[in-house]
């Protein structure tokens, strides 16, 4: 039997960052994780070049860029560990990086950069502390005694492991095909710790096939537009590029709007998001003899122009011969496009899951949960970020309050 102060479940980006910021505080780690590659998400993230965090992120506006049935949850680990402090770990490091759009860090290279930093934070334990990682493991049964020093004992196909703690981190269900499981719901359900619904998040939209088969023809096109849904305190809003695909809705600006989007609720979207159609119609009504078709393609990509132009014989008249009413009608339908997604590409597609381990049952300092000596950091935390690498922040930030928490509870700060 192997016997450690902290057992880590998963070693993806939470529980890999925090294994490192607690072995320099002199813990002795065990890290498993039950796929046989080393924290493959990261390495798939960000296009292979990991968008590793978000310089725009305000810890004090925590529902500006995350989305959580509480989201004020975030501030705490967010303001202790900051995109700054990543950054500097990523310069101590000598990764090159580059902001790439509103705030989104990039490596130059590749993912792999990013992984070895993390990897060799794990090598840098004091006063003998270790980690040592063991993978492929599968966890089979974990139990807690409550002895006058309590523990934890795992069971797993590669023997027994007894800890003081426990981190989970086995983060959300998105892409099973790389090991993404719901262990960590069941942990959760297990100790009596709430689960909030998951959903997928962070990805592609899709309609109902006959609904969208005059547009799956525009599968490719991409534009910018300003997309919202939702109300109150669930509602939000991008300007971002939207990817036509042969299903329904991709590109950053569905991705975005599919956190919030609930089944049966509609979506807006302005297709024209940086003028007033309707003036501009009503003008060059007085100017113009041209068609409408040809008038729009000129601030519209030609193929979506045409595709709309067959749904309605308007888009073929002269300017002047169009009316006040088709006029409102025409500039409402593309400044104001209300289309209902019939659902989305689920969790084999999904960037992130929202929902998750219910932050009420956890503490904001030290992401203990109420139950002793467990622990839950990143995405399978209810708290969801924005496209761009808030989700990373996240995992890093509350792998660093989850590390302090560990130490101060196993006197080690
Ligand atoms: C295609 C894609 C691109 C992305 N790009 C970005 C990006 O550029 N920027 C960004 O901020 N976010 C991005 N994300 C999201 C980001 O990858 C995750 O939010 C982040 O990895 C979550 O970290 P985590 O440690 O909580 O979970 P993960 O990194 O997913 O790690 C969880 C680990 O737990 C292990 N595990 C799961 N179940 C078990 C089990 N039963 N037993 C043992 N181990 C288990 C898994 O094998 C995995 O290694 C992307 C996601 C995807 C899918």
């Amino acid at each position: 039997m192997l016997k450690t102060d902290v057992l880590i479940i998963g070693a993806g980006a939470a529980g890999l960052f925090c294994a490192g910021v607690a072995v320099q505080k002199g813990l002795d780690v065990i890290l498993i994780d039950h796929a046989s590659k080393l924290a493959e998400k990261v390495r798939i993230s960000g296009g292979g070049r990991s968008n590793f965090t978000n310089i725009d992120l305000d810890p004090h506006q925590p529902s500006k860029h995350f989305i959580s049935e509480n989201p004020r949850f975030c501030t705490s680990a967010l303001s202790r560990y900051s995109p700054n402090d990543f950054v500097q770990l990523m310069h101590a490091h000598k990764v090159p990086f580059h902001e790439k759009h509103k705030g989104q860090l990039f490596c130059d290279r590749s993912s792999e950069d990013l992984i070895q930093a993390l990897k060799m934070e794990c090598e840098k334990g004091v006063h003998g502390a270790q980690v040592k990682r063991i993978q492929p493991c599968q966890l089979e049964q974990l139990n807690y005694h409550d002895h006058q020093t309590p523990y934890y004992e795992a069971q797993t196909d590669q023997g027994t492991l007894q800890s003081q703690a426990v981190v989970v981190a086995t983060g959300g269900l998105s892409i099973p095909q790389i090991g993404a499981s719901d262990l960590g719901y069941r942990l959760a359900k297990q100790f009596g710790i709430r689960v909030t619904p998951t959903r997928a998040a962070l990805v592609p939209l899709v309609f109902e096939q006959q609904a969208w088969s005059s547009f799956a023809s525009l599968s490719g096109l991409s534009l910018p537009v300003t997309i919202q849904t939702g109300q109150g305190k669930h509602a939000g809003s991008f300007e971002e590029d939207l990817l036509f695909t042969h299903k329904g809705l991709s590109g950053p600006a569905a991705l975005q709007i599919s956190s919030y989007w609930r089944e049966q609720q509609s979506i807006e979207i302005n297709l024209l998001p940086h003028m007033s159609l309707h003036e501009h119609l009503l003008a060059l009504k007085q100017q113009s003899k041209k068609l409408l078709l040809n008038e729009l393609t000129t601030h519209l990509p030609h193929r979506l122009a045409q595709t709309w132009s067959q749904q309605n014989p308007d888009w073929l008249k002269s300017m002047p011969d169009l009316s006040h009413k088709s006029i409102q009608n025409i500039s409402q339908s593309l400044q104001k496009w209300q289309l209902t997604p019939q659902t989305t590409e689920g969790f084999k597609k999904a960037e992130v899951t929202a929902g998750g381990v219910d932050t009420r049952d956890l503490s904001q300092q030290t992401m203990q949960s109420k139950q002793a000596g467990l622990y839950f950091i990143g995405e399978v935390v209810d708290i969801t970020g924005w496209l761009g690498g808030y989700n990373f922040q996240w995992a890093w930030s509350s792998g660093y309050a989850c590390a302090n928490g560990l130490a101060n509870q196993l006197n080690k700060l």
